[in-house]
């Protein structure tokens, strides 16, 4: 008998992640390919079909039963994906609709928070949790609800946006037009942002005024941090402050049991939790004090975005 795998993909603005995940969360085999292809979305989904159609004949022996799909701006009860930042896709592309026609299996899409989130459920680190949050942390900030063991979707599909809640009045600009949002303060951008404003606005030494100010990644100052670099260090300590804010007064509307910090910046281990935990005690209402977790994510190694697309698929199936 066949062995039966859903396919779980990442849609990134760079690149599209592809893999078979089994019931139990393992990915045994992956691809990926440029997201940029051309200019539209059709050349694009060529070249989908091509890298898919591919790997599912390479795996003679597995049995494809869905298609799991996290990418930006993703709409869960639309199955639409709907004027993508990032992407070279134009106005309203079905995405849904059009990948059931192709390969003949139910496909589900969300963005890519909410399939973390639901990756977190079935196979990560919240297993037996009904209440909790995941948050990404990569180029933007991302948030995945989840409420009595489902993802809180909202009336419009596209609930759960902390990440342009704003934090600073007529703060830094945002990729979504406004000014002040978390994910300009928080994210890998983000602490990119402050770092180079440290940078400029004092004088203390850094292993980061070796680097050309645009080139300067959130990896080159986790290492300096790890070097003890003082303004590193300082950049994650602002990071954590305005996260640990956010994430108490999100607490204060839900009530999680547990807030997963996912995705890169997340890696950098007490640089961010430690002023992210901090901050979050300090803005608290007493009343949830003691009730909620700050954890890294469960889910591990490469594949996770992947993992989180995966089990979208198998959530819907098991329904
Ligand atoms: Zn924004």
């Amino acid at each position: 008998m066949k062995q039966q795998m859903v396919i779980g993909i990442d849609i990134g603005g760079t690149n599209t992640v592809v893999g078979l995940v089994n019931k139990d969360g393992e990915c045994t085999e992956n691809i990926s390919f440029s997201t940029k292809q051309g200019n539209s979305f059709e050349d694009y989904f060529t070249i989908f079909v091509k890298n898919i159609s591919d790997l599912i004949t390479k795996n003679k022996d597995v049995e494809i039963i869905g298609f799991g799909i996290g990418a930006p701006n993703a709409n869960y009860y639309t199955g639409i994906v709907e004027n993508a930042p990032n992407l070279n896709w134009h106005g309203t592309i079905k995405l849904k609709q059009i990948v059931e026609q192709a390969f003949k299996v139910p496909t589900y899409i969300t963005n890519d928070a909410n399939a973390a989130a639901i990756g977190e459920m079935l196979f990560g680190g919240a297993k037996n949790m009904k209440e909790f949050v995941v948050i990404t942390l990569g180029t933007g900030l991302g948030s995945g609800f989840v409420t009595n063991g489902n993802v809180l979707y909202g009336y419009s599909g596209f609930a759960g946006e902390l990440g342009h809640t704003t934090v600073v009045k007529d703060g830094r600009q945002c990729g979504c037009g406004r000014k002040g949002c978390l994910e300009t303060y928080v994210s890998a951008t983000g602490i990119t942002r402050t770092m180079i404003e440290l940078l400029e606005n004092k004088t203390v030494e850094s292993e980061l005024r070796n680097y050309n100010i645009n080139e300067i990644t959130s990896k080159h100052i986790f290492d300096a941090a790890k070097n003890g670099d003082k303004l590193a260090i300082e950049a994650f300590e602002f990071t954590g402050e305005m996260l640990g804010l956010s994430l108490a007064n999100m607490v204060a509307i839900t009530s999680p049991e547990a807030i997963f910090l996912f995705g890169g910046l997340a890696q950098s281990g007490d640089f961010i939790f430690k002023p992210t935990i901090k901050s979050f005690n300090e803005n608290l209402l007493t009343c949830f004090t003691g009730t909620v977790k700050i954890l890294e994510s469960g889910l591990k190694g490469n594949m996770t975005a992947v993992l989180g697309s995966a089990a979208l698929c198998w959530n819907e199936l098991n329904k």
